[in-house]
């Protein structure tokens, strides 16, 4: 695996496709927890764009201080964030790379019809995204 890429466990990527889906019709959002580029925990975050917001989202203040100290707690750190596309491609939409913080990882999840179509990983630099390596795996 490259440096910059992350492993996901099967069981993570399935429960990543039940919070998007819970979330529907808005954009799902979290964070992804782990160590050495394998993704440990979901930590879902409710989405401060809120029903108004439309396609974008906003991590609430509150839960990634959360995510902050339960991977604290563990030992492991923030990888990436994550949100849901419904009905569009897994690629960042604008507000999305204004809304980045330099070099960090963000995986798209989208949904068509409830249905995961698309799993991307992507680093946000110098504004714009690079599609960076996802592998999935067993176990978690
Ligand atoms: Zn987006």
């Amino acid at each position: 695996m490259k440096a910059d890429g992350l492993l996901l466990p099967a069981e993570l990527s399935r429960e990543l496709v039940r919070v998007a889906r819970a979330a529907l019709p808005q954009e799902a959002c979290g964070l992804l927890l782990g160590v050495d580029g394998r993704v440990r925990a979901i930590h879902p975050a409710r989405n401060r764009a809120g029903a108004e917001g439309g396609r974008r989202f906003e991590l609430h203040p509150v839960d990634l201080m959360r995510a902050e100290e339960r991977a604290r707690e563990r030992g492991w750190s923030l990888l990436a964030v994550y949100h849901s596309h419904p009905e569009a491609p897994a690629v960042p939409s604008r507000s999305d790379l204004e809304g980045a913080l330099p070099g960090c990882l963000q995986l798209i999840l989208s949904l068509r019809g409830g249905r995961p179509t698309d799993l991307r990983l992507w680093r946000y630099a110098g504004g714009r995204a690079v599609r960076v390596e996802l592998a999935e795996c067993s176990g978690v």
